[in-house]
């Protein structure tokens, strides 16, 4: 049977919730009624959604139409600037920061759960047509990834998020971005730091 594509998979990442989280999570007895709205590149999804904390356990119930409401438990961790929550896998028990739902099933699982492959581990690679392809789709993803500022430089050094940006421009073929690119991207994050 082939393998359903992470891309044509609706996720529900815990970062979606983060505003419920924060509001729910640190008041024990707190039910936060609300609805998120999933999407893949061609279709979208409603999902109606309640979160309860009730003796220090915190799930939420997903709501979506046509199927029972499924129940999956949530993990915080507590960090220095905050609490972070991961999904617990309902199959596995892995904790997660994201859960899918591939098309025509009925519940939310991990991706390993769900079997689900990234679209771009699917070409042959050992063939030159499939050579082509990837390099394709691998352009066509990153010409489509929204345009992130990333940091340049940590200290004197150049960052790993920078080095690897690199690398891919050149396994793409493409030039990489000028020192233009360069001034623009530390200029957007002297502004983002200039906010928080
Ligand atoms: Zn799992």
């Amino acid at each position: 049977m082939e393998r359903p594509l992470v891309e044509e998979s609706y996720h529900l990442s815990t970062s979606a919730l983060k505003h419920s989280l924060a509001r729910c999570g640190s008041s024990n007895g707190a039910i936060i009624d609300d609805q998120l709205i999933l999407t893949t590149e061609h279709k979208q999804l409603t999902v109606n959604y309640w979160l309860e904390n009730e003796a220090r356990s915190l799930a939420i119930n997903l709501c979506v139409p046509g199927n029972e409401p499924q129940r999956v438990e949530l993990i915080p961790f507590e960090l220095s600037f905050g609490t972070r929550y991961f999904f617990e896998c309902p199959i596995c028990f892995r904790q997660v920061s994201k859960l899918y739902l591939p098309p025509d099933q009925q519940d939310f699982k991990c991706r390993l759960c769900h079997r689900l492959v990234y679209e771009l581990t699917t070409i042959n690679k050992n063939s030159t047509f499939g050579q082509q392809l990837y390099r394709n789709a691998c352009f066509l993803r990153f010409m489509n990834a929204p345009d992130r500022a990333i940091r340049v430089f940590y200290g004197p050094n150049y960052t790993k998020n920078y080095l690897r940006r690199m690398r891919f421009y050149r396994k793409l073929g493409l030039e990489e971005p000028g020192v233009e690119k360069v001034k623009e991207n530390l200029a957007l994050i002297r502004r983002q730091e200039v906010h928080h």
